[in-house]
C-alpha cells in the first residue's frame, strides 16, 4: 500500500520509515512532486496536522498522513506550542530556538515540559488523528548532538540523557512521535 507522509523533513522520514510495516510503502512530498508551501495556520497542533493531510488528499489524491509537533513548557503556559518551529523568528533555526528557550527559563524553577505529536490520517474520504506525548524537562544547557530541533535540551522523564544523547531507536521507542506512529500503525494493521 502506498501512503504519502506529508513532510520534507528527512530526519522524520528516517524515524518513521524504521517503524512502518514493510507492506506499507512510504512516499515523501518529493516523491509525489509536491513542492507547495502548505499553510499551517490552525491554532492547535491537531488542526495543523489535519490541514496538511487534507491538502495532499485534495490536491494530489493520495492517502496521506501528516504530523505536527509542539514543545509545551509548563512554566511558559504551554509555549512555544504551535510556534515551536518559529519560536525565535521566521528563520526557523533550531539553535536560535533552543537558546531563546533556555533564556526564557533562566530563572524558572519548574522546567517541566512535554513534546506532543498529532498525526492526521486522510484515507478513503475519512480523517483520523493519533496523539503521542512524551513528558520530561528542559535541561540547564544543551547536551548531545544526535537528533534535531529541541533534542539537546529535552530530557525525557526517567532518563538521565537528553534526546540528543540517545540512539534513534530509543528515542523512537519512548518519544512522542514514536507513540503517535505506533497508534497509526495499529490502525493501519487492523482489518
Ligand atoms: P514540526 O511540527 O515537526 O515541524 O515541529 C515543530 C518544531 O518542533 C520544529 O522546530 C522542530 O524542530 C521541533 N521538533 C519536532 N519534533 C521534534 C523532536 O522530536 N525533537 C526535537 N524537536 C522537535
Amino acid at each position: 500500500m502506498k501512503l504519502v507522509f506529508a513532510t520534507g523533513n528527512i530526519h522524520k522520514i528516517k524515524e518513521i520509515q524504521a517503524l512502518m510495516p514493510s507492506e506499507i510503502q512510504l512516499l515523501s512530498l518529493n516523491d509525489i512532486n509536491c513542492h507547495d508551501d502548505i499553510v499551517e495556520n490552525a491554532n492547535t497542533i491537531a488542526g495543523n496536522a489535519l490541514l496538511k493531510a487534507q491538502f495532499i488528499k485534495e490536491n494530489y489524491g493520495y492517502d496521506c498522513f501528516a504530523d505536527d509537533t509542539g514543545l509545551e513548557v509548563m512554566a511558559l503556559k504551554g509555549a512555544p506550542g504551535i510556534y515551536s518551529a518559529r519560536y525565535a523568528g521566521p528563520q526557523k533555526n533550531a539553535l536560535d530556538n533552543t537558546q531563546k528557550l533556555l533564556l526564557e527559563l533562566k530563572n524558572k524553577e519548574n522546567r517541566a515540559a512535554q513534546f506532543k505529536t498529532v498525526i492526521a490520517l486522510a484515507i478513503a474520504n475519512q480523517f483520523f488523528t493519533f496523539e503521542g506525548i512524551c513528558q520530561g524537562e528542559i535541561t540547564i544547557s544543551p547536551r548531545g548532538n544526535l537528533g534535531f530541533g529541541y533534542d539537546p535540551v529535552f530530557q525525557p522523564k526517567g532518563y538521565t540523557s537528553t534526546f540528543a544523547q540517545m540512539t534513534p531507536a530509543l528515542k523512537n521507542k519512548i518519544g512522542h512521535r514514536g507513540k503517535a506512529v505506533q497508534k497509526l500503525i495499529h490502525y493501519l494493521k487492523t482489518p
